[in-house]
């Protein structure tokens, strides 16, 4: 039995961090589209688990066979969160990026792709061994869909498809029209996988609701440590394919050959797609999250999320200054997630100020989505840049932004430091 504790408590609130201006301050983590502090439940779940872990799957002893419990409840655990279909599975991976790799491996011959520039690279990135269509951002929702279907139209109607979009936007913060895109997707004979990277840790995903047929999501952003993430979707493309890894887990029987060669018969569970030890405390801390998120309601999270993003915003809006970054427009539905850039200011010092005066961890770059970022800040999302972008020249426009994000357990203060530091 775990300790119980306050359910969306997250750890580090109490942190303090030297200021350069002398002495210290506690530290307003404001960060979260990155990495979101672990929730002191989870912490305390694996605390709890910690005496009791044993090798997963054939170990006979208790522990064994306690810890294998563990780590096919949470697969279950999983699919409930993600209101999952029957027959879907649920494979553990090491993270978002991870398993749309997978996803990438596992597709048909001959598949076509077909994904939005505005993606973070972890969506964007892993179709270019197939024959991958990308698609201009849209400026409304509305037009993404419209985008969507003028591509599909246009596409072999025989043969396999896949679509793949990002639920929240990872820099603007932005809800995509994802079930309207999975509709196009389905009404074309595409199939559909969300990057809900973002918008899992802010609003409850189903996978039967929205009718996706894959979904992705990382632990780290979802209040659980490092180090493991989901794919939950579809059996059939994933059974057919060559296993992700080849090793021990994914294979049934290995055989020698009388000609010398081996055979392997894999599995066509998730263990096909997760060879090696696995990564039980992840794929716990995963379960204990989404336990925790169920248990606390998502309605009461999103209320309080909104009632942040508006103070961010209203506070933004007092500085003239400051422009922040929108693909859909002011009154798009959004979650914590806001970029922006100064004028006057290269965006890296901002964000380095930020933290060395007043104790606050943001971000500032391109955020692993240049072409978008590029877009929105009115250069040429052709160019090739790195993340830490050079300063701009006088007059110039910037070339990076900074991004403040936030969530369960961000008290008022943190996101009034925030405020009345850009002002
Ligand atoms: N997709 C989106 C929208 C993201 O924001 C991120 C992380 N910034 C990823 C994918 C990749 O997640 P991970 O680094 O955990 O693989």
């Amino acid at each position: 039995e775990p300790a119980c504790t306050e359910p969306l408590q997250v750890l580090g609130r109490d942190v303090r961090v030297p200021l350069v201006t002398g002495g210290e301050v506690t530290y307003a983590a404001l960060d979260y589209a990155a990495s979101a502090p672990a929730l002191q439940r989870v912490w305390d779940d694996v605390a709890a688990y910690a005496p009791y872990y044993g090798s997963v799957h054939r170990g006979a002893g208790y522990l064994s066979q306690l810890s294998t419990d563990l780590f096919e409840n949470a697969r279950r655990t999983v699919e409930e969160f993600l209101d999952c279909r029957d027959g879907d599975q649920v494979i553990f991976t090491r993270s978002t990026t991870d398993s749309l790799n997978l996803l990438a491996r596992a597709l048909p011959a001959d598949c076509q792709v077909f994904v939005f520039e505005t993606e973070h690279h972890a969506s964007l990135l892993p179709w270019r061994d197939a024959r991958v269509t990308y698609l201009n951002a849209p400026r409304t929702p509305g037009e993404a869909v419209q985008t969507l279907e003028r591509a599909l139209a246009d596409r072999d109607p025989h043969g396999p498809a896949l679509v793949c979009v990002t639920g929240a936007s990872n820099v603007t913060g932005e809800l995509w029209p994802v079930r309207e895109l999975a509709a196009a997707a389905h009404a074309h004979g595409a199939r559909i996988v969300l990057d809900a990277a973002q918008l899992a840790p802010h609003h409850p995903v189903s996978v039967r609701e929205l009718d996706v047929d894959w979904v992705a999501f990382s632990g780290h952003k979802l209040y659980a440590p490092f180090g493991s993430g989901v794919l939950a979707g579809r059996a059939d493309w994933l059974q057919e394919a060559e296993p992700y890894l080849a090793g021990g887990g994914a294979s049934k029987a290995v055989a020698r050959r009388t000609d010398g060669g081996v055979d392997v018969e894999w599995h066509t569970t998730a263990a096909r797609h997760e060879a090696g030890s696995p990564n039980v405390i992840g794929a716990y801390s995963i379960a204990s999250a989404c336990k925790a998120l169920t248990e606390a309601g998502f309605e009461g999270l999103v209320a309080r999320e909104q009632e942040l993003i508006a103070r961010v915003r209203t506070g933004l809006a007092e500085v003239p200054e400051v422009k922040v970054l929108s693909l859909f427009g002011n009154d798009a539905p959004r979650v914590g997630v806001i970029s922006f850039v100064v004028e006057g200011w290269n965006s890296s010092h901002f964000a380095a100020a930020l933290s060395a005066e007043y104790g606050i961890g943001v971000r500032d770059g391109l955020f692993c989505a240049h072409p978008l970022v590029r877009t929105l800040l009115g250069s040429d999302p052709q160019e090739q840049g790195e993340c830490g972008a050079p300063e701009a020249a006088p007059g110039e426009k910037s070339l990076n932004a900074i991004r403040v994000s936030f969530g369960a357990g961000t008290p008022d203060e943190h996101v009034e430091r925030f405020v009345h530091a850009v002002r």
